[in-house]
């Protein structure tokens, strides 16, 4: 146990957190700062579906804290967070316990099984890079078992992959499976046509009430266009997850999909941590967020910041749960920290939505520009591998990834295919083209003061 004061402890390594340690370390913040996670890598959640699918290494989408924050100053404990004491400025982890001057509350969000019986048990959820290698190594082990057995009935059950939610993860992920899952069969020597990918979502479309809403059409038309079509199963309410089966209510009758496998991305609640804080109900948002100033600070706790997932700004215009919120609210976390010691004016957090982007299939995706253009399939892909590119976490990780990325794109796969050189110019042009195209255009736009980081 360390009695320590000055120091900043911030509470979770994900969008918010990791992002605010790197701006302090930035800005040569004068206090130590301590990370807490209790993964040891960082998880870029927008490209997991990449990482499943293996369009990106473990390196490139989870790169671990240590690599992160080499020579940032930083010190980063793997380690559970078991309790908070905002009276006492004071963090229990595992391990043992810590005193703070400021803490930084980036604590995120959990899946949510709504209570439906057997969920937790038997669906796999998808929020972290360990959750996709579970995700993974299951669905490489249905197919093997798919093609080892006799049992036609029994085939077909091993053969049916359900996504439960009709959010952007699901939409995103059953794209993603109905691309990539017939390509694997075929590869064991399997028959493609036998797998069947669904979405079952229990209201009436997809993306609803998402910020992705305006991509509806776009999304519904991409799934039927996959190597297998997604089937749409709307208006359909779970009411258990077995080990080889989901139940439903649809039209008030029963009904069951025979499905060893079963992907949750139905919903989100508040981290126990949060809720477990002695913040009172009038300071909270209905789902249970903390409800912060402006500056990012919880009313009652000045020395308190919280954002991403886990808050919601008291008066404010409501923000979507996702990246590209949570990765500006740690800026201007970390300039309140240092405006704070320095004496400083504190300044409120300005986040500025640009637009989004979405992954249709394997090489394939939708940017919705500024919510008037949308950019479709391949080219669509190459804005957002670059945005998310240029977003990954530190310089010497960016330009590792986007090297590697170029090479994978222009030269193995261009250079030693039938096209030749010829390709290999063409690729060079639109990549090059994409690339800078996004960089030109964010710095163009953030001389207007609009920034351009799509989520
Ligand atoms: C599959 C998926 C795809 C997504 N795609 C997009 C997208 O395309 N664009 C977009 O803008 N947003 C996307 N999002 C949403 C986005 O990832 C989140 O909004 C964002 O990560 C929120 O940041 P955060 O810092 O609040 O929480 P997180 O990034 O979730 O970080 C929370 C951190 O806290 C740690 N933690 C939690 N509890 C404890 C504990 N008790 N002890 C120690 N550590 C703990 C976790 O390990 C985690 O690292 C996606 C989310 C998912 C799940």
């Amino acid at each position: 146990m360390t009695n320590i004061v000055n120091q900043t402890l911030i509470l979770g390594g994900g969008f918010t957190g990791l992002f605010t340690a790197l701006y302090l370390s930035n800005q040569h913040y004068p206090r130590s700062v301590i990370l807490i996670d209790r993964e040891e890598r960082f998880s870029f959640k927008p490209l997991l579906y990449e990482y499943c699918t293996g369009e990106m290494s473990a390196e490139e989408v989870c790169p671990s804290y240590e690599e992160l924050l080499k020579d940032s100053g930083v010190v980063f404990i793997q380690d559970s967070v078991e309790s908070i004491d905002i009276q006492q400025k004071e963090v229990k982890l595992t391990s043992g316990s810590y005193k703070y001057s400021n803490l930084v509350l980036g604590l995120g969000s959990i899946t949510s099984y709504a209570g439906v019986e057997g969920a937790k048990e038997y669906s796999l959820p998808l929020r972290t890079a360990t959750e996709v290698q579970a995700i993974e190594r299951q669905l490489h082990d249905r197919l093997q078992q798919a093609r080892q057995t006799r049992d036609t009935e029994q085939r077909h059950q091993l053969l049916t992959f359900v996504v439960v939610g009709g959010g952007p993860s699901g939409v995103e992920m059953t794209c993603t499976l109905a691309d990539l899952l017939p390509h694997w069969y075929e590869a064991l020597g399997g028959n493609s046509h036998e797998i069947r990918v669904v979405l079952l979502n229990h209201g009436e479309q997809i993306l609803e009430g998402d910020v992705n809403v305006n991509l509806r059409g776009t999304a519904l038309q991409a799934m039927l266009k996959r190597a297998v079509p997604v089937e749409l199963l709307f208006g359909a309410k779970v009411s258990a997850v077995r080990a080889d089966a989901v139940e439903y209510t649809r039209n008030e009758k029963s009904e069951i999909i025979l499905a060893s496998t079963v992907i949750w991305t139905a919903g989100t609640t508040i981290n126990p941590l949060i809720k477990d804080l002695p913040v009172p109900k009038e300071h909270r948002d209905h789902h249970g967020r903390l409800q912060v100033t402006p500056t990012l600070q919880l009313l009652d706790y000045p020395e308190v910041f919280a954002a991403g997932d886990c808050a919601v700004q008291q008066g404010g215009e409501s923000l979507p749960a996702t990246a590209q919120v949570a990765y500006q609210q740690a800026a201007a976390i970390a300039h309140n920290l240092k405006s704070l010691i320095l004496g400083h004016q504190l300044k409120p957090s300005e986040v500025h939505l640009r637009g989004t982007l979405m992954k249709l299939g394997i090489e394939e995706s939708v940017a919705n520009i500024f919510d008037r253009y949308q950019v479709l399939g391949r080219n669509g892909h190459l804005i957002r591998q670059a945005t998310y590119l240029e977003m990954l976490p530190s310089l010497p990780h960016d330009f590792k990834v986007t090297k590697e990325w170029l090479k994978d794109e222009v030269f193995d796969r261009y250079l030693n295919s039938e096209e030749g050189k010829q390709t290999v110019r063409t690729t060079t042009e639109v990549v090059g083209g994409v690339v800078i195209g996004a960089l030109i255009a964010r710095k163009l736009l953030q001389n207007k003061g609009i920034d351009t980081h799509s989520g």
